[in-house]
């Protein structure tokens, strides 16, 4: 009897190797997002780090007569010039900073208000400061006050306050350079494209909040990206590429290409955005028009929950294109393009 139930343990933990192994080796994300999480708690407290989660819904002292959405007890001493608010977009979670730190923040400190939207909480304590990481179910824009020794925080739909939301996602990043060509990554050309875009939305008067994904040379995962757009609930999500030729060899093949999603049949659809984008950025770059593409075998396309195009400015794999694209003069003309199709885009009701 107990050599049967060895056997059995045996072969079921061989089977759970063989699974893990496989599941690590075919899905790299999981070792992504566990290097990702490491990095970020380095980033929030470096020596002796102390974290503790707890459940919003109990620890928010649930008050419905506050003025607020949240009511943060400070710790004593503490004053608006001790804090430090950050709104992570991109990971949707609001980190409070303060000097000095206390051990336990949530067994010492009330919060009261809503536990509403807020999907996890977590205290971090290091030598120097004490970080509160709320991560909310959406992207939200912050509204703060201080008094008494309390920080007072409201969550506000970005819509709720701008006519238009876009996103803005400059492909790869980091160690993800995407295609290299004579030196020159396709990460770099993406945000450079990306960053003359944010001049242009930088200068614009009206009330159009523009996230971007990156604005440096970070590596936000796939699933960040998107939900960026997701959560923000985006009017429009632009993913800004270069090609190569399938081979990866210099050829003739040149111009602009985009993507979008084939199973998106709204009336607004992204195969109409992807249209106006083509459209605009061949007008402004001269460069050739190569068409649409069917994008759902595409992660952030497919899971786009707002209309989305993956632009494909040009081919990095094209000595005279790899030439324009790293120029500044081309990476203007291609984001004075993508501009001028977000607005055609609203022109059209998006
Ligand atoms: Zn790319």
């Amino acid at each position: 009897m107990d050599e049967i139930v060895l056997k059995w343990v045996t072969v079921l933990s061989g089977i759970l190797t063989v699974i893990v192994c496989v599941s690590v080796f075919f899905f790299p994300d999981i070792h992504e997002r566990a290097v990702l999480a490491a990095e970020q708690q380095k980033e929030v407290g470096g020596g002796n780090l102390i974290a503790t989660t707890a459940n919003p819904k109990a620890v928010v002292e649930q008050s419905k007569d506050l003025n607020a959405q949240l009511k943060i007890a400070l710790p004593e001493g503490i004053s608006k010039a001790d804090v430090e608010i950050e709104n992570d977009y991109v990971t949707q979670t609001i980190y409070i900073k303060f000097a000095g730190g206390v051990d336990d923040y949530f067994e010492q400190y009330a919060i009261k208000g809503s536990s509403d939207h807020i999907a996890s909480m977590a205290y971090y304590k290091d030598k120097e400061e004490g970080v509160i990481a709320l991560q909310l179910d959406q992207v939200y824009e912050l509204k703060n006050r201080f008094k008494k020794g309390s920080l007072y925080l409201d969550f506000i739909d970005p819509h709720d306050i701008y006519d238009k939301v876009i996103v803005v996602d400059a492909g790869h990043g980091s160690h993800a350079a995407g295609a290299v060509k004579l030196g020159i990554s396709e990460k770099s050309l993406n945000l450079a494209i990306v960053q003359q875009l944010k001049k242009l939305f930088d200068e614009d008067k009206r009330r159009i909040r523009v996230y971007y994904t990156r604005t440096s040379d970070t590596n936000p995962t796939l699933d960040q990206r998107v939900q960026l757009a997701n959560k923000a609930n985006a009017d429009l999500f632009i993913s800004v590429h270069n090609n190569s030729d399938a081979t990866g060899n210099f050829t003739k093949v040149k111009g602009t290409q985009v993507m979008y999603s084939e199973s998106d049949d709204a009336k607004l659809s992204s195969k109409k955005l992807a249209e106006i984008c083509l459209k605009n950025v061949v007008d402004t770059t001269g460069s050739e028009n190569r068409g649409l593409l069917k994008g759902d075998s595409i992660y952030i396309i497919r899971t786009s929950e707002v209309p989305v195009a993956l632009i494909e400015v040009g081919f990095m794999t094209n000595y005279k294109e790899l030439d324009l694209l790293n120029s500044t003069s081309y990476q203007k003309k291609a984001a004075e393009g993508i501009y001028n199709a977000i607005n055609e885009a609203f022109q059209e009701g998006y």
